[in-house]
């Protein structure tokens, strides 16, 4: 066990532009190196890649490992899964990190498996405890408890993360560290599913993570037709829309808006809450606003415990007087 050191983070890219939750994990990898006194390495892999490893140590990386290789362009789970482990195997990492992505939640629980390692998925938090584990912290029973999960026995400790839960560290223009590039055993056998093509969703994807300001809906705001009104908000703000679980299942508004413990969690600027009454799913995913906004008639709803500005009153009513005094002050 004491063979393995130092936090690794496997880094996704997409057409060799970083994804950000993989430079949110990265300053968190650096943080609890820093408390261990190891080394934070950023694991990138793909084709033509090599370009972007200087931004990963100006994020705060020691080490980026670059796995370049023509097989690697677009994600597979056979190759990822084998470099990584190859990779893995050699330099024994104590801890490996990835985002709670698509392509993250695919790829960790097929190296955990390999490796013979445990997983927690969908972490909230992270820590470094008095024997140097790694304490994986996630919602669990519904958002009912925070369950505390280790691995003691097995290396490495790996855990998933989700999306916007961490805060991007700052740029360091002048941070220096050591780009190693590895030569990947990889040949077309060993991946058995073929890309033919890749289609891109036609419709527009709805960001919210990247957004700095986002208006949501909740079942205050009573049907499609309302929806129509906070998007009109979001617009004049030049924001995007979001919504709570309950207008998406209601079928007002599709579930890629969802904030909330089992949506996106967001961590705008401004977020309005309009017609949602606060519940702890939903607050999962947007108390790290920096400001919270609430429109809501109930003056007990729980959201105003958390708003910094609470708006007591018909969304019907509040939401067209803010448009106009929006439109107004931008004349
Ligand atoms: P309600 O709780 O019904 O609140 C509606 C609010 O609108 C009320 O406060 C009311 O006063 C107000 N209102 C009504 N009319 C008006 C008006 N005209 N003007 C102003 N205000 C008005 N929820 C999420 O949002 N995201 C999640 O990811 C999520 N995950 C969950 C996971 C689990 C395991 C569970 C059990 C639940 C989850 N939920 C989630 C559901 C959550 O518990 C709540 O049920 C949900 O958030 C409620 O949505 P809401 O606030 O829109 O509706």
């Amino acid at each position: 066990m004491s063979e393995y050191k130092d936090i690794w983070v496997f880094v996704e890219q997409r057409e060799q532009k970083l994804m950000n939750v993989s430079l949110e994990i990265l300053g968190e990898a650096r943080r609890l190196a820093d408390k261990k006194g190891v080394k934070a390495c950023a694991v990138l892999v793909g084709y033509e890649v090599k370009g972007l490893a200087e931004e990963l140590i100006k994020y705060g990386a020691d080490v980026v490992y670059v796995i370049d290789h023509p097989l690697l362009k677009n994600y597979t789970t056979d190759a990822y899964t084998k470099v990584i482990c190859d990779l893995a195997n050699s330099l024994k990492p104590e801890v490996i990190l990835y985002g709670a992505t698509y392509i993250g939640r695919d790829l960790a629980p097929r190296i955990a498996a390999r490796m013979r390692t445990g997983l927690t998925a969908d972490c909230t938090a992270l820590d470094i405890d008095e024997n140097g584990l790694l304490l994986q912290i996630r919602p669990a029973f519904g958002g009912n408890l925070i369950a505390t999960i280790i691995c003691p026995e097995r290396r490495p400790q790996m855990a998933t993360i989700r999306p916007g839960v961490m805060k991007k560290a700052l740029m360091d223009e002048g941070r220096r560290g050591e780009v190693i590039e590895i030569k990947p055993v990889i040949e077309e056998k060993d991946i058995r599913t073929e890309i033919i093509s890749i289609i891109k969703e036609a419709r527009q994807k709805v960001n919210l993570e990247e957004a700095d300001i986002i208006v949501s809906g909740g079942r205050g705001v009573g049907g499609p037709e309302g929806f129509k009104l906070i998007e009109e908000l979001a617009e004049v703000l030049g924001g995007v829309v979001g919504a709570s679980r309950a207008a998406v299942e209601a079928g007002w508004i599709s579930s890629d808006h969802q904030v909330g413990q089992t949506g996106k969690t967001v961590r705008p600027k401004l977020y309005i809450a309009c017609g949602i009454s606060g519940a702890i799913q939903h607050i999962a995913g947007m108390g790290g606003a920096k400001t919270i906004v609430a429109i809501n008639k109930n003056p007990d709803a729980p959201i105003f415990k958390i708003a910094d500005y609470g708006i007591v009153g018909d969304l019907f009513k509040v939401i067209p007087a803010l448009i106009e005094e929006i439109k107004e002050a931008k004349k």
